[in-house]
């Protein structure tokens, strides 16, 4: 083994990415280093991770889930599907397009559990603080092992920073939320829809989780879902029972305060406003400061912190491709951190993100941003031996996706798409989404 030391912080889709780019290289006989991963949490999988919780964990840090009970897959698993694992080759069979939750938690588990690397992971540690020092060059990780309760530090010659962005929420005020007669949460705390029915629902944003959190209410019987925007509505074919009004004002008692003068009463509102990259453990010197785009600041190749380039990020990125792209960051990575890939001179690499926001920034729809996150990919993937994919196909099928979805908000996920590692077109659910209460594995596997 190299006697280089690499800390990967969280083992989430992408740092269990990280984990499996090293152990395919040391299962072709390469020389790797010794590799330590933090996980906060007791088990892998990230937000996939689910936990009834919300607030503060079991050791009292905050809770990272920000999924719910019968979250299903927002998008065709045939676009984040592993090059190097398919959903086929796990299940043994062909499944349908949009896994619940626990079904994709399956998944990225078993390509993991396959790789041998769970003896690499630190379970319970949680990263509260990463210094680099200048004069040996090294970093020194301290974390707190909550089951021992004792506090950890090692040292690294490289940091690999993967842990999530879609946790800490951001939290907007509105005159009135402190007599609120009802709850107010944000969607980081959403964890039931069946707490909600019967109820009279508002929501702020317009984001996925504005899309999906107010589905699910629908699905598990609310009296009634009101979205508020900001800018622009969703605009898609909403159920009778289901309005989108213009931004919140204000909040009196029950009665919400729109900026067209209408009102409505409601019993909870729901913050669907969004999520800041926030990392606490981090000095100023080494944090990511960026906004949710698709060229996060800072990061040559989207995953080189260029203010010290031993230190790496994966997944900061706002996310069309979500899988395939960590692995393809994680192959890069591992290869730059190995002497495969070298880095090129500083300006270069500033040069770099500021290239991809000024291209990110011209695109002129979402066909467009999926196209250059597809881009995005192939760039990694073509310099490294991570298995090539028709990252085409993959579009394609989000493409097919956009469209159902505005054929049919509550029926997109009734379609069958192809995947762009077996060429197969997964068949249709046994059950229409609107219909399908019971979302456990073994039912979803039910044919
Ligand atoms: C509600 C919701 C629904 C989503 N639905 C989909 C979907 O349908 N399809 C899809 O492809 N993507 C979806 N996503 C996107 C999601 O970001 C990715 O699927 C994926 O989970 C990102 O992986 P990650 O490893 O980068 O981050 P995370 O999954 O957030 O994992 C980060 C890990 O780091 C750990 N960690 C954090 N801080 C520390 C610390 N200080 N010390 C140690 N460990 C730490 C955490 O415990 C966690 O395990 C969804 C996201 C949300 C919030």
């Amino acid at each position: 083994m190299s006697n280089k030391r690499v800390a990967v912080i969280g083992a989430g889709p992408s740092g269990l990415a990280q984990l499996r780019a090293f152990q395919s290289a040391k299962q072709k006989g390469e020389d790797i280093p010794e590799v330590v991963c933090y996980e906060k949490q007791s088990d892998w999988g990230g937000l996939w991770n689910y936990t009834w919780r919300t607030g503060v964990d079991e050791d009292g840090e905050p809770c990272h889930c920000s999924m719910y009970r019968y979250l299903w897959s927002n998008g065709p698993k045939e676009g984040l599907e592993f090059a190097d694992y398919t959903f086929d080759e796990h299940f043994g069979k062909e499944i349908a397009s949009y896994p619940p939750r626990a079904v994709l938690f399956d998944y990225i588990k078993g390509r993991v559990e396959k790789a041998g690397v769970r003896d690499w992971i630190k379970f319970n540690h949680v990263v509260r603080d990463v210094r680099y020092d200048e004069g040996t060059g090294k970093f020194t990780v301290t974390a707190r092992d909550s089951k021992n309760d004792a506090e950890t530090a090692e040292e690294f010659d490289h940091v690999i920073v993967a842990s999530g962005h879609f946790s800490t929420p951001n939290v907007p005020y509105y005159p009135g939320f402190e007599s609120f007669n009802g709850r107010i949460l944000h969607a980081h705390d959403f964890r039931d829809a069946r707490e909600f029915a019967d109820k009279d629902i508002l929501i702020l944003g317009t984001s996925y989780s504005a899309e999906d959190i107010g589905s699910q209410c629908w699905k598990y019987g609310a009296k009634s879902i009101t979205v508020a925007h900001r800018t622009a509505p969703m605009g898609y074919k909403w159920p009778d029972n289901w309005q989108e009004v213009p931004a919140l004002v204000k909040v009196e008692g029950r009665t919400a305060h729109f900026k067209d003068g209408t009102t409505k009463d409601v019993d909870a509102i729901i913050l669907c406003t969004g999520y800041k990259h926030h990392f606490n453990f981090l000095p100023d010197d080494l944090r990511l400061k960026t906004a949710n785009r698709l060229a996060a600041a800072d990061l040559y190749k989207g995953v080189v912190w260029n203010k010290n380039p031993k230190m790496y990020y994966l997944g900061m990125q706002d996310q069309w491709f979500t899988f395939n792209m960590f692995d393809a960051q994680a192959w890069w990575v591992r290869d730059s951190i190995m002497g495969k890939i070298a880095l090129p001179d500083q300006a270069t690499m500033e040069a770099d993100p500021k290239a991809r926001e000024a291209a990110e920034d011209a695109l002129e729809d979402d066909y467009a941003c999926i196209r250059y996150q597809g881009d995005y990919v192939e760039e990694l993937i073509a310099e490294t031996d991570y298995p090539s994919f028709d990252v085409e196909a993959a579009c394609q099928q989000f493409y097919k996706w956009k469209k159902h979805k505005k054929q049919g908000i509550m029926e997109f996920r009734n379609h069958g798409y192809t995947s762009p590692m077996t060429g197969k077109e997964a068949p249709p659910h046994h059950t229409p989404w609107k219909d399908a209460l019971d979302d456990s594995l073994e039912s979803y596997l039910q044919t």
